[in-house]
């Protein structure tokens, strides 16, 4: 199983850090996607690999802190192109509005440019910006990637994978409230499907409140085997073998 997208080097993680990827790794996690939020986190990310080779590493800068993208951002992107395997979190969050949504398309598009050059896959962060994000990703065809955390439904998918782009569930779909979530994941096929905690938030229904981390992703990878009626070990296999496909992973 692989857990398609974490944040390890978040600081409630500073206390505990090696248990928890410890942890995951006996529980049948053999690697982690860990996302980018700032590129100026990516030394202490490199730090991280170093000590635990497992842990595959993206750059870029999240919607939310768009407003504090620079040319040193893209520069340092460019720079370490050959230590990370994905280009983001980058994408549209038409929810929490930290940055003016002017700012974000053009921060977003600078990442899709960057993904069509090096020819690597976008990890993409969509909250209530389906559309707008469609007609970005149609408009400048990075090639291909994931949606994370997804929220949207099953024809959005399908769009999305016509552009290259998988569909990532996250603990979202274990949540009590999250019933249109899981009929729409009934209908989106397990061949473009991802799993992901997004750690350390977004704990699974079971933890809700409390700090996420990568052993949960079991807990996703099982709500998406009771959605489908298979056993858990046929949705680990399908969607680890989704996600080194993705990200060229050749363990
Ligand atoms: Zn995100
Ligand atoms: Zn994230």
């Amino acid at each position: 199983m692989i857990d398609s997208h974490a944040h390890l080097i978040w600081e409630s993680f500073d206390y505990d850090r090696s248990e928890v990827i410890e942890r995951a790794l006996s529980n049948k996690v053999e690697a982690f996607i860990h996302s980018c939020v700032h590129t100026k986190d990516l030394e202490k990310m490199f730090d991280l690999q170093e000590q635990y080779s497992m842990v595959h590493l993206s750059a870029g800068v999240h919607p939310c802190d768009a407003h504090h993208w620079s040319d040193e951002c893209e520069s340092d992107i460019l720079k370490y192109k050959d230590k990370i395997i994905a280009i983001g979190e980058t994408g549209l969050d038409y929810f929490h509005k930290d940055c003016p949504l002017d700012v974000q398309e053009t921060v977003f598009r600078k990442h899709c440019k960057l993904a069509k050059e090096l020819k690597l896959p976008l990890i993409i962060h969509c909250r209530d910006a389906f559309e707008d994000t469609l007609k970005i990703l149609r408009e400048e065809d990075p090639g291909g990637g994931v949606m994370h955390c997804y929220t949207g439904d099953a024809e959005y998918s399908a769009k999305f994978w016509e552009l290259g782009f998988y569909t990532s569930f996250s603990g979202c779909l274990t949540f009590k409230n999250s019933k249109k979530l899981r009929e729409e994941a009934r209908n989106i096929p397990l061949s473009r499907t991802l799993i992901e905690t997004d750690c350390p938030f977004l704990a699974p229904q079971k933890h809700r409140g409390k700090r996420n981390e990568p052993v949960f992703v079991t807990e996703v990878n099982s709500m998406l085997a009771e959605i489908h009626s298979i056993e858990d070990k046929e949705v680990d296999s399908i969607t680890t073998e989704n996600t080194k496909k993705l990200f060229s992973l050749n363990q």
